[in-house]
C-alpha cells in the first residue's frame, strides 16, 4: 500500500495542543503518514508555555538526514525554529534535499504570549526561509511583524499585505483574518500572485484555540502531500479547522486546545 508521507520539523508541546504534537494528529486526521523533527521541547500546558529548550544542531540535523535519507517528504511543515541557527540549518537541509511543497508556518509567538521565535531570527525568515516556501500561512500579528506594520484592519489592508509578502519569495500567501476585528466572519485570503481568493468561515466565540495555526498548516501540508492543488489543499484545511474549533476540548484550566489538535 502506498500513503503520502508529510514531516513536520517543528517545537514540541508536550500538552498535545500544539506544535508536533498537533501536527502529527492532523496528517493521521488526513490520512498521511506523519514524521517529526523536533527544533525545540517546550513544557507547556493550557495555562502556557513554562520552558522552552532548543535541540542542538546536530540533533536536529540528524534526524532531517534519517528521514530524507530513507523515507523521503510528500510535503514539509516547519512551525517553531526558535533561533537563527536553526532556521539556518533548516533551510539548508531543505534545499539539500530538494524538499517540495514547503508550507512555512512563520511561529513567532504563543496566543498566551510566549516568544517562540527570537528576535535576531528574524530576518533570516525573511530573506532565507520564506523564499523557498511553497505556501506561508502568517496570522495578522505575524504578518505584520514580518512587513514591519502596525496594524492591520480591513480586508483591503490584508490584500495589500499579502502582496507585500508574496514578494518576500512564497510562491503562494495564505493571510489568516482570525484576528480582524468587528466582523462576525474570520475571513483567510489566498493570494497566487495573480488573484486574490476568499476563504470565508462563521467566527465563533470561544477561548479554545490553542494550536489552531499549527493544525490548520498541517492540514494544508498532508493534502499537498496527497497530490492535491493549493487551491484545494486550503479550502480542505479551513474546513477542518472550522470543525475542529467547533468540536473543541475544554481539557485543562486554560485555553484548551482544539478537538483535531487533542
Ligand atoms: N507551542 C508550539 C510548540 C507551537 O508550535 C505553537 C504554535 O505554532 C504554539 C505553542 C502556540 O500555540 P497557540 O498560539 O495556538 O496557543
Amino acid at each position: 500500500m502506498t500513503i503520502a508521507k508529510a514531516l513536520t520539523i517543528a517545537g514540541s508541546d508536550c500538552g498535545g495542543g500544539a506544535g508536533i504534537q498537533a501536527d502529527l494528529k492532523s496528517f493521521q486526521e488526513r490520512d498521511v503518514f506523519g514524521m517529526s523533527v523536533i527544533t525545540v521541547l517546550t513544557a507547556q500546558n493550557t495555562l502556557g508555555v513554562h520552558g522552552v529548550y532548543p535541540q542542538t544542531l546536530e540533533a536536529i540535523g540528524a534526524q532531517i538526514d534519517a528521514i530524507f535519507q530513507d523515507m523521503g517528504t510528500d510535503a514539509v511543515k516547519t512551525g517553531m525554529l526558535f533561533s537563527d541557527e536553526i532556521v539556518h540549518l533548516v533551510v539548508e537541509k531543505l534545499q539539500q534535499y530538494k524538499a517540495k511543497n514547503i508550507v512555512v508556518d512563520p511561529v513567532m509567538i504563543a496566543k498566551g504570549g510566549a516568544p517562540l521565535l527570537q528576535k535576531q531570527a528574524m530576518d533570516t525568515v525573511k530573506s532565507r526561509l520564506l523564499p523557498i516556501a511553497t505556501v506561508i500561512t502568517p496570522n495578522l500579528p505575524e504578518a505584520c511583524e514580518i512587513l514591519g506594520l502596525d496594524s492591520i484592519n480591513t480586508l483591503e489592508e490584508m490584500k495589500k499585505a499579502a502582496k507585500a509578502l508574496r514578494e518576500l519569495g512564497p510562491k503562494y500567501v495564505v493571510l489568516k483574518g482570525g484576528h480582524l476585528e468587528g466582523s462576525n466572519e474570520a475571513v483567510d485570503i489566498l493570494f497566487d500572485g495573480e488573484e486574490y481568493f476568499y476563504f470565508t468561515a462563521k467566527r465563533i466565540d470561544t477561548i479554545h484555540t490553542h494550536g489552531t495555526g499549527c493544525t490548520f498548516a498541517a492540514a494544508i501540508t498532508a493534502e499537498l502531500a496527497k497530490g492535491k492543488s493549493v487551491h484545494e489543499a486550503v479550502g480542505t484545511a479551513k474546513q477542518f479547522i472550522q470543525a475542529a474549533i467547533e468540536e473543541s476540548l475544554c481539557i485543562g484550566k486554560g485555553i484548551g486546545p482544539t478537538k483535531h489538535s487533542a
